[in-house]
């Protein structure tokens, strides 16, 4: 068992993101590539939530699942919206007892099916604190590299992401594909005191259309030079090789940026993220 903060302070980390399934069909393919993935050592693993708790219960399957059955290190996340202070409570509780020491503590967003998400929090920083009174969690926080979405301004964007920071061990990026909005956000945090450990999120392009949506959502541009690679691209296994190079090249970027670790999103698919690491050269044996 591992808190993250610890392992950052201790390495640079390697580890990957996987989503709770839905089917059975999901829940093999899941199997499969988290087998695969933890023959590469990753120093931990993260587990996403639904929107406005939408799967907390598999989420929570997930993580003690992999606590009790395999050598992954596993991150909840944990998202506010949709949650009453009770059972936040009640989730971390049964956390603690599966041995689950990380929690990735989120604002969350509403259900794009438009259901209401009633809650006790406003701000993931309510959470933060709530996680943080148990004294019981390593805690990770969201960074928005090109500033979230529903922020009134940069200026103000960083300086709520300072405060997270000051109650949390690390933070994590969303996804963005220039090594400068990293750099530039760690230099915004360092100008407001905060040098704890960004590790930056990394989503390879391997399906266009999907991608060009989750960016969307989350204020993430996609760039010309890379719209521009992927155009006219029909053949999917070329789109995948172009992704996997470009995600390579942004990996490679952050390290030399002294990045001190790096998270990447597999979408429960483990070729990928597999390609990247060994093209790294960071497989621990
Ligand atoms: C690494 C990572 C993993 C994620 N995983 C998930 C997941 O598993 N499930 C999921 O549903 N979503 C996930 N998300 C998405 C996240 O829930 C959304 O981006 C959400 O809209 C914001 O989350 P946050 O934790 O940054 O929220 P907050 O920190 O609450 O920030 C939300 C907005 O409110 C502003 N704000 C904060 N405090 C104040 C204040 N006091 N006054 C005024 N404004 C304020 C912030 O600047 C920001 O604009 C993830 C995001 C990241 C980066």
């Amino acid at each position: 068992m591992a808190r993250i903060g610890d392992l950052l302070a201790a390495k640079r980390t390697v580890s990957f993101e996987f989503f709770p399934p839905k089917t059975p069909n999901a829940t093999m393919a899941l199997g499969k590539a988290v087998g695969e993935l933890e023959a590469l050592n990753p120093d931990f693993v993260s587990i996403t939530y639904g929107a406005g708790g939408s799967d907390r219960h598999r989420t929570g399957g997930v993580v003690s699942w992999m606590r009790a059955d395999t050598d992954l290190e596993p991150m909840a996340h944990l998202t506010c919206l949709g949650h009453t202070r009770t059972e936040v409570a009640s989730l971390l509780v049964d956390y603690r007892r599966n041995g689950v020491e990380n929690i990735l503590a989120l604002g969350g967003d509403a259900p794009a099916d438009g259901t209401p998400a009633k809650s006790d929090y406003t701000y993931a920083l309510d959470l933060i604190h709530d996680v943080a009174t148990t004294d019981c969690f390593s805690i990770g926080v969201a960074a928005h590299p090109e500033v979230h979405p529903r922020s009134a301004s940069r200026e103000s964007d960083r300086r709520h992401l300072a405060e997270k920071m000051r109650m949390a061990d690390f933070a994590m990026t969303q996804f963005f594909f220039d090594v400068e909005h990293y750099v530039r956000l760690v230099d915004e945090m360092a100008a407001l005191g905060i040098d704890k450990p960004i590790v930056p999120g990394i989503m390879p392009v391997t399906n266009v259309k999907q991608v060009a949506r989750m960016a969307e959502l989350s204020g993430t541009a996609v760039p010309t030079w890379l719209t521009d690679r992927l155009e006219g691209c029909s053949d999917p296994q070329h789109v995948r090789k172009l992704g996997v190079e470009a995600a390579t090249q942004l990996c490679q970027d952050l390290l030399d940026a002294g990045a001190p670790g790096l998270h990447l999103y597999t979408l429960n698919r483990a070729a990928t993220a597999k390609e990247i690491v060994v093209n790294l050269d960071l497989v621990v044996a």
